[in-house]
């Protein structure tokens, strides 16, 4: 019984050994990316030398290389659905990649474009829109772009019928547009969660925000500016 107990008890260790193991390589992976660095602008040798280390400092001026932002704070990325899926009727699916071609002499040129969130979950965030004749690369430059897009955000427990005091959700209602869009976003108590559309959704959670109350206006459709939209509006939180 004892040595079945023994037993059970190494082999999680060993799983959550692999899991370690890869985490640290991964980690590993972006600190030396980041220690091979070589700056280019003076914000960049300002950051490489530690003489600046805070992020909110660094988005005072222009940020123009993305290891600024990967040295100063740790983020997270997503991948946005702004492509579709060929289907009958305009009734293709969902996708991340959206094609495009270009018609020339020797025959169609495909270019796929791309659009990343990145954020850290506790109050910024950016987005990013790539295109390039393949899907990685186009993924590769929207995650950069973003990464130099990258805002901070202000949250609040402002609702009315909610006393937590922790800063879950916009500090007062906000409205953006971009385009044809409109994002309205307005406080909500906590547990109301983020009542948004899914595209939405991603970035508010990468911002950091976990409750909110809604309204869109517009085509929905094109995520490309809903997302836009919804940027523009997590920026006026600043505003006050
Ligand atoms: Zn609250």
């Amino acid at each position: 019984m004892e040595e079945d107990m023994k037993q059970k008890s190494s082999e999680s260790v060993a799983e959550f050994d692999i899991e370690k193991i890869r985490e640290n390589r991964i980690k590993e992976a972006h600190d030396k990316h980041i220690e091979d660095w070589k700056p280019k602008t003076k914000l960049g040798v300002l950051v490489k030398e530690k003489k600046i280390t805070s992020l909110d400092e660094a988005l005072q001026l222009k940020i123009l290389e993305p290891e600024i932002v990967d040295s100063l704070i740790s983020l997270k990325s997503e991948i946005l659905n702004i492509g579709q899926a060929k289907g009958k009727f305009g009734g293709g699916k969902r996708r991340a990649w959206r094609q495009t071609q270009r018609k020339t002499a020797e025959g169609n040129v495909p270019t796929f474009s791309c659009m990343s969130v990145v954020g850290n979950e506790n109050g910024y965030v950016g987005i990013g829109y790539g295109r390039a004749k393949e899907t990685l690369p186009a993924r590769a430059k929207a995650t950069r772009k973003a990464k130099l897009n990258l805002i901070k955000i202000k949250r609040a427990c402002a609702s009315f019928d909610c006393v937590c005091g922790e800063p879950h959700t916009v500090p007062f209602i906000v409205e953006g547009k971009a385009g044809s869009s409109r994002v309205k976003l307005m406080p909500a108590p906590q547990g109301t969660g983020l009542v948004i559309g899914d595209e939405c959704k991603k970035i508010l959670k990468l911002a950091g925000i976990k409750d909110v109350y809604s309204r869109t206006k517009g085509k929905k459709r094109t995520t490309i500016n809903l997302a836009k939209a919804c940027i523009d509006a997590l920026q006026k939180t600043m505003e006050m």
